[in-house]
């Protein structure tokens, strides 16, 4: 129950920033039960629009508010204490149905929690609920996911992004403040970018993937979505750092973003693809064209270089990315765990039944796509084609970073699609992608920030860093946000 003291003061709660929560939850202005209690609310009265969430967890959420409440009262205040967050669904969470948008796994619980979970939790979180996403993470407009598709609350006929659209959407709708996703080949940018949030993809290692349900393990990375850059540094920060459960993750000193990110912005190079410039939409390039201005003025030295790998990247991505996908997914057989048909008549009919009705179309592609690439006569072809081509991008933006800091470009090549406008054209829908599944390859860090509208719909600004340079992505955006206010605008569906 919300006091009569608390609810003007509540009205206005989802539009802060996680870094004011922060404020007002350690100086007692709001209690974590009061603050859960109102993004519960405001979940249950707009979310029928978006379909954001896949699964709420109000009793949990509630306990651990109430936890929370009882810490800070005694005076222990832990990083995160009372901050209502949504999990992408996922991420397997103890107790908690996680689905990964797919039938396969409608009604799988996991004894175990991710390890980003883990240190969120921790950290003092507050999980209000999963969040839809295109199934297994495959998609780029959270139009595969065996739960609907997900709205983009600037414009509900509009598509949020994907994979990570439920987390996306729900952040730019100020249903919860913060939300985790995860990075493939660009599902957190690009829902970002679509729902003018920031969105930060780490580095390949920086954030353990032990209990992140796995699509592609040599480019899955798990996120966060936030309205501000010092948002991003605050919750990358709470979720970084070597785990011993994933032997990829890196053992390298995990850096104070938010101190890092709010420092003073000295000479830096920023280069500017002139690949990411061809065949751009009018629109997009002016506004980009504008966000460069912008930072050349205010410091920044901008050089114009050349990344001509990075138009091959969709094509080496569809290749690496479906061949693991295939080995990854063999794992749901009808048998360990997830869907079982209820007509087979031996074993094999049940492994076949199994697959056929537990996964989608797309899922279906992908894995008919990889177990191709990967097979005897067609190995050398494809596969090991497409290695040799990711070889060559890391190597261009390696040489690319020894004479800039970071690299910029839109995160899209154009705003929000139409829901339906690319489902039948598979290729339309992958290319959508053509400037984030690079940085994957290369296992490069990159964040998406607003950098303005075309027909009310936002656009992103992608900041690509090198490896581990993290703090550089976040100053060049916390800076940014000092000077523009697009990351402050509000979908109408938020209300007030
Ligand atoms: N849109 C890309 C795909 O469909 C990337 C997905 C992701 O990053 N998970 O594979």
């Amino acid at each position: 129950m919300v006091t009569i003291k608390y609810q003007k003061l509540l009205i206005n709660m989802h539009n802060k920033t996680v870094s004011e929560l922060q404020e007002d939850l350690k100086n007692k202005k709001v209690s974590s039960v009061e603050l859960t209690q109102h993004f519960l609310d405001r979940i249950k009265k707009i979310d029928s629009e978006l379909n954001s969430f896949i699964t709420i967890t109000e009793d949990e959420a509630i306990k651990k508010a109430k936890l929370i409440d009882k810490e800070i009262s005694k005076g222990t205040v832990r990083a995160l204490s009372g901050i209502p967050i949504a999990q992408k669904d996922i991420f397997c969470t103890k107790g908690i149905k996680t689905t990964c948008g797919s039938k396969m796994l409608e009604n799988f619980i996991s004894p175990y929690d991710a390890t980003v979970v883990q240190k969120l939790n921790e950290s003092g979180v507050v999980v209000v609920g999963k969040t839809n996403m295109d199934e297994f993470a495959m998609g780029s407009s959270n139009e595969t996911s065996y739960f609907g598709d997900v709205k983009n609350p600037w414009h509900t006929d509009y598509v949020p992004g994907g994979s990570s659209g439920g987390s996306a959407a729900s952040v730019a709708a100020r249903l919860i403040p913060c939300s985790t996703g995860t990075d493939t080949g660009g599902s957190i940018r690009q829902p970002a970018s679509l729902t003018g949030i920031c969105g930060i993809k780490p580095t390949y290692g920086r954030v353990s993937r032990y209990g992140m349900i796995a699509f592609a393990s040599s480019l899955d990375q798990a996120g966060i979505f936030t309205r501000t850059a010092k948002d991003c540094a605050i919750l990358l920060k709470e979720i970084s750092g070597y785990d011993s459960k994933d032997s990829t993750s890196s053992r390298m000193e995990v850096p104070d973003y938010v101190n890092e990110c709010s420092r003073k912005l000295e000479s830096l190079t920023v280069g500017i693809p002139k690949e990411f410039m061809q065949g751009l939409d009018g629109d997009v390039k002016s506004t980009f064209e504008d966000t460069i201005k912008l930072l050349e003025s205010s410091g920044c030295k901008i050089k114009n270089i050349n990344l001509k790998t990075s138009r091959l990247g969709v094509s080496a991505y569809q290749v690496v990315a479906p061949a693991e996908c295939s080995s990854n997914l063999s794992r749901y057989d009808g048998i360990r765990f997830g869907h079982r048909t209820n007509n087979a008549e031996n074993i094999e009919e049940l492994y076949k039944k199994s697959r056929s009705e537990g996964f989608g179309d797309e899922v279906k592609r992908r894995i008919l796509i990889g177990t191709y690439a990967l097979s005897a006569g067609y190995y050398d072809a494809y596969y090991l084609k497409a290695q040799k081509l990711r070889q060559l991008i890391s190597n261009e933006f390696a040489e690319a970073f020894s004479s800039v800091d970071l690299i910029l470009g839109p995160t899209t090549p154009d705003s929000a699609f139409k829901l339906g406008e690319k489902t039948n054209d598979p290729i339309a829908m992958y290319l959508s992608d053509v400037f984030t599944v690079s940085t994957n390859l290369a296992g490069l860090p990159a964040m998406s920030v607003p950098m303005g509208f075309k027909n009310n719909l936002p656009l992103g600004l992608q900041i690509i860093g090198n490896h581990f340079d993290e703090s550089k992505i976040l100053q060049l955006a916390y800076h940014y946000q000092q000077l523009t206010d697009w990351h402050t605008m509000k979908p109408d569906i938020s209300g007030e």
